[in-house]
């Protein structure tokens, strides 16, 4: 058997495609929706990934506030700015990017964004919503990794779904979504005792642990849904290097019945959910 490949990019690209749609709809209500992203210090990571939000910001009509600040910016300075931003009306998402310079403290900083503009949905009260399943933003890498199941199977329900990693950002709310989808759900971790056998259980299998194709072909069950969140730089022989996921893609695609590539997969998902989330709160806020 050969698994279906989950196609991220042209999934991401029709969610735009619907954002713009519906941006373009709220333009005519007077209401153009504003996404305001700050990034400390010259991380070159963090600046691809702040370039191409600022672009797909624009791309799909949304108006893009770009902050870039000095890596010896203080928590006060940027404090201050996320207060502006809070009570700026053009700024519907405030988005900081992390990693953060070691004299600012990321979770203080993540709890002074308002949580109405909280398009990360990083902050405790929308993460306490999400777990309570009242609402809340939700965080945009396991809200993509949610649409990408939905596009091959719309009804989850009843099915073992098993998130391996328990981050605030990726597998703790990817399991509140799953459980929200009637899923019965298992959260595996470091310490989790004979993880293959428990993969082995599980129908949707949601892979975020940030290490390199860790999840073998035989780890998983025949049939399974499989979402690869992990993103892992290889050195290759040729001195090249390439992204792979946390699952060993060449065994598990004869083996799971869909399963996202990396790159290709979850990663194009998450900067379309931001642009998502941030039509949802401009919505919230203005109409
Ligand atoms: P964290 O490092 O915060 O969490 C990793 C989790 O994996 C932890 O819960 C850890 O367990 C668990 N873990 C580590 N080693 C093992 C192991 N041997 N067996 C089982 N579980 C293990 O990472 P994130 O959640 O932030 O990210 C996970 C991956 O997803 C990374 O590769 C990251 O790059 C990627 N990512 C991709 C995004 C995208 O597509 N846009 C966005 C965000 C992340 P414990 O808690 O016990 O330490």
């Amino acid at each position: 058997m050969s698994a279906h490949i989950i196609d991220g990019k042209q999934v991401a690209a029709e969610l735009r495609a619907t954002i713009a749609s519906e941006v373009s709809a709220l333009a005519e209500t007077g209401v153009q929706p504003g996404l305001a992203v700050v990034l400390v210090g010259e991380d070159p990571a963090s600046q691809v990934y702040v370039r191409s939000k600022a672009k797909q910001t624009v791309e799909v009509g949304m108006a893009s506030f770009e902050h870039r600040l000095a890596v010896e910016t203080s928590q006060a300075q940027l404090l201050d700015l996320i207060a502006t931003l809070n009570a700026d009306p053009r700024v519907d998402g405030i988005l900081v990017q992390l990693p953060l310079p070691p004299q600012i403290d990321a979770d203080h900083v993540l709890r002074a964004i308002d949580p109405a503009k909280d398009v990360d949905g990083f902050h405790p009260v929308n993460a306490g919503m999400v777990a309570t399943a009242t609402g809340g933003i939700v965080p945009c890498t396991p809200l993509g990794a949610l649409l990408l199941l939905k596009s091959v199977r719309e009804n989850l329900s009843g099915l073992h779904a098993v998130v391996v990693g328990r981050s605030n950002i990726v597998g703790k709310p990817m399991a509140q979504l799953l459980l929200q989808q009637d899923c019965t759900v298992t959260i595996a971790h470091s310490r989790t005792r004979d993880l293959p056998a428990l993969t082995r259980s599980a129908d949707i299998l949601i892979a975020a642990v940030g290490r390199a194709e860790m999840i073998r072909g035989d780890w998983i069950k025949p049939g399974a849904l499989v979402i690869d969140v992990g993103i892992n730089r290889l050195n290759g022989e040729t001195g090249k290097s390439r992204l792979v996921g946390d699952v060993a893609f060449e065994e598990a695609r004869v083996v799971a019945g869909a399963i996202t590539p990396v790159p290709g997969g979850a990663g194009p998902m998450t900067i379309a959910c931001l642009l998502k989330n941030t039509v949802e709160t401009a919505k919230a806020r203005r109409l």
